[in-house]
């Protein structure tokens, strides 16, 4: 399978990785939250680690480990967990890896509840500088003695801006550093964070992956790329495993076990089954944003356009090397005076629903909701103006889309 193409391997992914039983092409849904052995050295030899098998479903359990085949698959990754949430993903594997007295770069671009999650960190002691990481000296110059891991997104939302994935990735790999990359907005499909030497991959699941607003799930992927040798923060009594299972077994252990945000069975089923499109999608998303930018870009009602596609996107080039097509968010700046409430609720095909990711188009105004608690003056640090209205492309028929925005912009 290795040499087929993206969406080949995805769709026969379940069936030829986890080969369930009597044929069945999507692995079953496993509702039992224990599992019994007859021989109690059987389950003993599962909890002491010299066997694998599943104990109790907090941890594992085969519809898990399905879902965690195919998506170490398709990042060409080492090994993966799911968890309930992109979040639970993302604090999980911030938690179990650092500890008090270290330092992590973050971007000053990431997603609200991660930005709102680096002060959490750093209640716990361990220090975040955030950063432009469009630049990949502003990263290098924030190194400090104590700095273990740099976390970046690929495109920020709502203003698009493009981490210097690449850059980055060279910095941490001289440097020892995790390099880690939440990759939900450009999915494997467009992005294959492997590639600038991405150490871990979280990302929400809820959003391209599944794609259909229909179920919450997130994941963490280990690219084999980073060697744990070198980082202080693995337990001793982790240091004994594979070194490469090291970092894994920590955030699944201390993490998905100890923290206990993992994802239900029937969540697992819902992820695969969307997952099984994403390329098909994303495709379809990604034509429809630029058509949707190039008519919104000359339109004499807006002031602003932002998104990677266009060519005076300040990072286009960058976008044009990294991804295979240019993602499904795009946000704009009406003309000033022109009141972004009423133009959102004059959209009627598209949704005024926070989100994104979705088979549908969706609107939301952001310095009134999702960048609403951070204050002015962060979202102005994130090149958030106030009047900015964020938007996640869909699947619909092009034509339709740009209707429903031509006729809303006509009514303002
Ligand atoms: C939505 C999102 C998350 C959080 O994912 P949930 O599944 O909603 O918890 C994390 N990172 C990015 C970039 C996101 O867009």
């Amino acid at each position: 399978m290795n040499n087929k193409g993206f969406t080949t391997r995805l769709v026969h992914a379940d069936r030829v990785l986890n080969q369930p039983e009597n044929g069945a092409v999507h692995q079953p849904r496993t509702n039992s939250v224990l599992f019994e052995y007859k021989q109690v050295e059987d389950l003993v030899d599962i909890f002491q680690g010299r066997v694998a098998g599943h104990a109790y479903s907090r941890q594992s359990s085969p519809s898990i480990d399905a879902l965690q085949n195919m998506l170490a698959q398709m990042e060409e990754g080492i090994g993966a967990l799911t968890f309930a949430t992109g979040m639970a993903a993302i604090t999980t594997t911030l938690l179990t890896l650092l500890q008090s007295g270290d330092h992590i770069i973050i971007s000053q671009f990431v997603f609200g509840n991660t930005n709102s999650f680096a002060n959490t960190l750093q209640r716990f002691g361990i220090e975040v500088t955030m950063v432009d990481v469009t630049e990949v000296e502003n990263v290098a110059n924030a190194i400090q003695p104590n700095t273990k891991a740099v976390f970046v997104e690929t495109i920020a939302n709502p203003a698009t801006q493009i981490a210097d994935l690449q850059g980055i990735g060279e910095l941490c790999q001289q440097r020892s550093l995790v390099y880690i990359v939440d990759n939900t907005m450009t999915p494997a499909f467009l992005f294959k964070a492997k590639n600038v030497g991405a150490s871990l991959i979280v990302s929400s699941l809820t959003k391209y992956v599944a794609g259909h607003g229909h179920v919450l799930g997130g994941a963490v992927v280990d690219t084999g790329l980073f060697d744990w040798t070198s980082f202080t923060g693995i337990l001793p009594e982790l240091r004994k495993l594979p070194v490469q299972a090291q970092a894994l077994t920590q955030i699944k252990k201390k993490g998905l076990r100890d923290m206990g945000g993992c994802l239900t069975a029937d969540s697992a089923h819902a992820i695969s089954v969307g997952m099984e499109t994403l390329a098909l999608r994303m495709e379809r998303t990604c034509n429809n944003a630029i058509e949707l930018a190039a008519f919104l870009n000359g339109h004499d009602k807006v002031e602003h356009v932002y998104y990677p596609g266009l060519a005076s996107h300040p990072q286009h080039q960058r976008a044009r090397e990294q991804f295979k097509m240019f993602g499904g968010i795009l946000s704009l700046d009406l003309k000033p005076g022109l009141d972004c409430f009423k133009f959102i609720n004059h959209l009627e095909l598209v949704l005024n629903a926070t989100h994104l990711g979705d088979t549908r188009t969706l609107a939301i105004p952001v310095a009134h909701t999702i960048f609403y608690e951070m204050g002015a003056e962060t979202r102005a640090r994130m090149g958030i103006g106030d009047n900015m209205i964020r938007f996640s492309i869909g699947i619909e028929d092009c034509v339709d889309i740009i209707a429903d925005f031509a006729q809303a912009l006509e009514q303002i």
